[in-house]
C-alpha cells in the first residue's frame, strides 16, 4: 500500500490523457505491465530527469549510457541501448521529444496490431528492468536477455490464462460430476502432482502426494526452485522428481 501511495503521490496529475487508451487495456498483458505503462504515461516513474524537476539534487544523466538527461523519451526511445529495438520492430521513434511521448504512444496503439503493441509495452517494461538493474545492482545485463525473458514470461502468463479459462469451462460443463479423489486399481500407487509458476521471482514450485490404491498416504512434498519454465515443463519436472 505504501508503494502504491508513493506512486500516486509522485504522478504528474496535471497531465491530460488524450487518445484511445481503451486499446491499451484491451491488450492481453499481465496486470503489472498494464500498471507499469500507466505509471509511465503519468510520469510516475522515478527517472532522474523527473526527480530533478521535482527539486531533488541529483545527477540527471541517463543510468544506462551516461550521455543524456534521463527522461522518458531518452531512456525508453533514444538511448543507444534501446533505439535499435524500435527500428527492429519497425516502430518510428525519430524526433519524439519528451512532451510528445504520450502522443507517440497513443499513435502506436492506433497504428499497429495488438501483437506489435503488446511487444512494444513489453519492451518498455524490459527497458525499465534493465535500467533498474544498472542502478541498483551495479552491473549491466544485456537488454536483449531482459526482453527475451519478458517474452517467455508473457507467453507463460498467457498460457496460464488459457488454462484457467479451459479449467473454468470444464468445471461448468461437468458441474454435476463428482471431483472426489478416485483411488487407483488394485496394487497400483497413485501420484497427484501440481506445479506453480512465480515468474516475477524467476521461480517455480511443485506439490506431490503419493498414495496406495486404498488411499493411504505414502509420501508427499512441496518444494520451490529457481528457474523459468512453462507450466507443462514444471509438471514434467515434478513427475521426474517422483520417479527419481
Ligand atoms: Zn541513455
Amino acid at each position: 500500500m505504501k508503494i502504491y501511495l508513493f506512486g500516486i503521490l509522485n504522478c504528474d496529475l496535471n497531465l491530460v490523457q488524450v487518445g484511445d487508451w481503451n486499446s491499451l487495456w484491451r491488450l492481453k498483458l499481465p496486470p503489472k505491465i498494464h500498471y507499469f505503462i500507466w505509471r509511465l504515461q503519468w510520469r510516475c516513474l522515478p527517472l532522474r530527469g523527473q526527480l530533478m524537476e521535482k527539486g531533488m539534487y541529483i545527477q540527471n544523466i541517463c543510468s544506462c549510457c551516461n550521455r543524456a538527461t534521463e527522461t522518458r523519451s531518452h531512456l525508453f526511445l533514444h538511448c543507444p541501448f534501446v533505439a535499435s529495438f524500435w527500428s527492429h520492430m519497425n516502430i518510428d521513434v525519430v524526433g519524439v521529444e519528451e512532451n510528445k511521448f504520450n502522443d507517440w504512444f497513443v499513435d502506436v496503439l492506433k497504428k499497429y496490431p495488438d501483437n506489435v503493441t503488446s511487444q512494444a509495452c513489453l519492451l518498455l517494461w524490459s527497458v525499465w528492468k534493465f535500467r533498474n538493474t544498472n542502478v541498483w545492482n551495479k552491473y549491466q545485463l544485456l537488454l536483449v536477455s531482459v526482453f527475451q525473458h519478458g517474452l517467455k514470461f508473457l507467453m507463460s502468463w498467457r498460457e496460464a490464462q488459457v488454462k484457467v479459462v479451459t479449467h473454468s469451462n470444464a468445471t461448468a460443463t461437468h458441474l454435476r460430476q463428482s471431483h472426489k479423489w478416485v483411488p487407483s486399481s488394485d496394487g497400483w500407487l497413485k501420484c497427484n502432482l501440481d506445479g506453480a509458476l512465480f515468474a516475477q521471482q524467476v521461480k517455480y514450485g511443485m506439490r506431490v502426494v503419493l498414495r496406495y490404491h486404498v488411499g493411504h498416504f505414502i509420501a508427499g512434498f512441496s518444494v520451490a526452485f529457481n528457474g523459468h519454465y512453462s507450466s507443462t515443463e514444471v509438471e514434467a519436472i515434478a513427475l521426474k522428481e517422483v520417479l527419481s
